[in-house]
């Protein structure tokens, strides 16, 4: 229990450091703009926009960063309460705006509280302060509001739903404001008690090079990955840490330039080989998209888009990579300085210069840059088995949220349309509608054919089914492609491949001797009320040479068929063209009969719903029964769905079924293995 809190506290933060990666790129393309160390660049700019351009952009990364605090305890307290309510199912959780409101106002209570001046409240300095006060708004509004529950009758919703929720917030805002007063006045009274931490770091650099890198760049890992900016905590020990700016290099103490050049190397503890690693082994999906944008800013030794958007951060899996990778990277480099085979020039090298180029002009021989290589290379090979196991799991989860999004999306099929939902199902909705786009466009899709037969084990013909394979979640339902397609206004365009591609097989059966079959497709209810259907199935037929009869549209009875003149126009246009029409699912909606009389059908598909248990159900066999009768009496074929076992058809041969389709005799094949199976049989 202790443990699951824990994580949804860091999954919490980890979704707010995501939330605010527009912020972080809009600041890491700002800083790029500033420090760009490109000869002629700097000049050319001020030529441009005058000379207090720089000082303009220094202002926008300061609003940034001071943006990034107070958006981290707003997004950190949203997250936690959202994920508290989910765990324990609250039927009414406080609105977001409520909680983040509440962020902000004990954000502000602890700028005045903290005595700092405001420029120092908002600033990336107070960021851990901003995670604390978010997760205990969260924490305090998630308590506060279960609580009211069990006394909501006093509080009763009255016509307007906006009062009702400002009033409902007051108590929970109230109490955390409370809390944190109580907190922050205990917490700067303990302050004064504390040991101070100059005085222990003092005594673990008395030995040298060697402890001063580990220690920093222990710091520098150790900051980042829980989300704050490492390199600002460094350069606040920096005095510590680090000679003096300018002095030579020597033994006694850390070195900057071979910190930055070395060590950091590409952001923060080499990440650059961590987005090499990505690259290399990882064809698609969102860890390569965040390496290919986090690219260009690490070239100039900005990470925050590879850590906050992989992310590295709170992430435990990259965790013994992010800080073994630059221990690693230490030994290495001041093994080989300490070595002699490396020594440093006297230039200052600005650190957004590229990799390569900063060791080749801090150290000012191609040693630097070799040795950068081997570390870039080490660093990629030592990421790799990360990276694998974090694109395994990223499939699973994903692929287990797209199959949780399809069930819901073919759930929700008679309600809402689903891509235009804001939830993660709206989403993941909206995702699958352009892959099936795609899918469509390249040729992924495919039909598969189930037989049917009649009571003799004849084949009769077939059934098309849609098939979509998705190239990283396997195979997706029909249904599910064509909810989307309907909703996301593209069933016309599937429908008429799925006609084109129905005709030609049918057309390349004849051509094998197999005229008497018939093809039978699906169509959408939504596609009726396309006024070129008919337009489109005459043409299919004339371009595969068939005629009329030779194929049949099946239309699905679970959904409504809208009532209107246009449905009814394409009814009767599908009738002068002389094709059949077969009413599939029947039994399982509720305007069955109805249809019959709306238009004029050649056959009846009986649901699996009633046919499958109709050994042991008397009610479904009585309803079978009048169905086939009813059928008989029109000259209707009656089709029996979902036949998987002899009894079950030899009871439905005695109820009046004439044609049976199901698992017992096949399963939908693919064209290739339809010429087999009508061979054997
Ligand atoms: P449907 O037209 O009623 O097709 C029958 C479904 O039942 C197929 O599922 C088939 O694989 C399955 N089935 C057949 N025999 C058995 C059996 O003995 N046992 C069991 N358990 N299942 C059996 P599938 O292929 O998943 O298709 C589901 C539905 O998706 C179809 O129901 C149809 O409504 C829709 N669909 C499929 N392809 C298309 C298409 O190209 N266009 C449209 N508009 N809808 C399609
Ligand atoms: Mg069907
Ligand atoms: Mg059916």
């Amino acid at each position: 229990m202790l443990r699951d809190t824990v994580r949804l506290y860091l999954f919490a933060i980890r979704d707010s450091f995501i939330t605010l990666l527009p912020l972080t790129f809009f600041r890491v393309l700002a800083d790029l703009l500033r420090y760009l160390p490109v000869p002629g660049y700097h000049a050319a700019m001020a030529d441009l926009f005058g000379p207090r351009w720089q000082a303009a952009v220094a202002l926008a990364v300061e609003a940034c960063l001071a943006a990034w605090g107070v958006g981290t305890a707003i997004a950190v307290a949203v997250f936690v309460h959202r994920r508290l309510s989910r765990r324990t199912a609250d039927r009414e959780p406080m609105q977001s705006i409520a909680v983040g409101f509440s962020a902000l106002v004990n954000f502000m209570l602890y700028i005045f509280i903290s005595g700092d001046s405001l420029a120092d409240g908002f600033s990336y300095g107070a960021m851990p302060a901003c995670i604390l006060i978010g997760l205990g708004t969260g924490i305090i509004l998630h308590a506060m509001s279960r609580w009211q529950i069990s006394w909501s009758h006093y509080l009763t919703f009255d016509t307007d739903v906006v009062f009702f929720q400002a009033v409902r917030s007051c108590l929970p805002v109230t109490s955390a404001a409370l809390a944190t007063l109580v907190t922050l006045a205990l917490a700067k009274e303990m302050s004064a008690w504390l040991p101070d931490p100059v005085l222990f770091f003092e005594s673990i650099l008395s030995s040298g090079i060697w402890s001063s890198t580990i220690l920093a760049s222990l710091i520098n890992q150790i900051t980042w990955f829980f989300g704050a900016h490492g390199t600002l905590v460094l350069s606040s020990v920096e005095g510590l840490l680090f000679a003096p700016l300018g002095e030579a290099y020597s033994s006694a103490r850390g070195y900057r330039p071979l910190f930055d050049t070395f060590i950091l190397l590409g952001g923060s503890g080499c990440t650059l080989g961590l987005l090499f690693s990505i690259m290399l082994s990882v064809r698609e999906g969102g860890q390569v998209r965040v390496a290919r944008l986090a690219l260009i800013p690490s070239l100039f030794n900005i990470n925050e888009v590879v850590l906050f958007g992989l992310p590295v951060v709170l992430n435990p899996l990259y965790l013994l990579p992010f800080i073994g990778v630059p221990l690693l990277a230490t030994l290495i480099s001041v093994g080989a300085i300490e070595a002699g085979m490396i020594s440093f020039a006297d230039t200052r090298v600005p650190w957004t210069t590229p990799p390569l180029i900063s060791g080749w002009m801090v150290t000012g021989s191609w040693h630097g840059a070799a040795l950068q290589c081997v570390l870039i290379g080490l660093s990629t090979f030592l990421y790799l088995p990360f990276v694998r196991m974090a694109e395994r799991q990223r499939a699973a989860r994903q692929s287990e949220l797209v199959q949780k999004a399809a069930s819901a999306i073919m759930e929700e099929k008679k309600r809402s349309p689903v891509i235009h939902r804001q939830d993660d199902t709206g989403v993941i909705a909206r995702g699958l509608l352009g892959e099936l786009k795609q899918a469509i466009a390249r040729g992924d899709l495919e039909l598969h054919y189930q037989p049917k037969l009649d009571g003799q084990e004849t084949v009769v013909g077939f059934e098309a089914l849609l098939r979509w394979t998705h190239r990283q979640h396997g195979p997706l339902s029909p249904i599910l492609a064509v909810t989307l397609a309907e909703d996301g206004d593209m069933i016309n365009e599937l429908g008429a491949w799925v006609i084109d591609e129905a005709c030609a097989c049918k057309a390349r059966l004849n051509a094998l001797g197999y005229e008497e079959l018939t093809m039978a497709f699906n169509i959408s209810p939504m596609q009726l009320t396309d006024p070129d259907l008919p337009k489109r199935v005459s043409r299919a037929l004339e371009r595969n040479g068939l005629s009329p009869c030779e194929i049949e549209l099946e239309v699905t009875e679970s959904q409504a068929i809208p009532d209107n003149q246009q449905v009814d126009d394409a009814f009767r246009g599908l009738m002068e063209i002389g094709v059949r029409l077969a009413m599939d699912d029947f039994g399982m909606g509720y305007s069955s009969l109805l249809y019959l009389r709306r238009f004029e059908v050649g056959a009846i598909k009986i649901d699996g719903s009633l046919t499958r248990d109709v050994l042991v159900n008397e009610a479904n066999a009585d309803i079978i029964r009048s169905i086939a009768a009813l059928g008989q009496k029109r000259g209707v074929a009656i089709v029996a769905e979902f036949v998987e076992t002899i009894p079950q058809r030899d009871a439905l041969i005695a109820l009046g079924c004439s044609q049976f389709q199901g698992y017992l005799f096949s399963r939908p094949i693919p064209e290739a293995d339809c010429v087999n199976f009508l061979r054997k049989a």
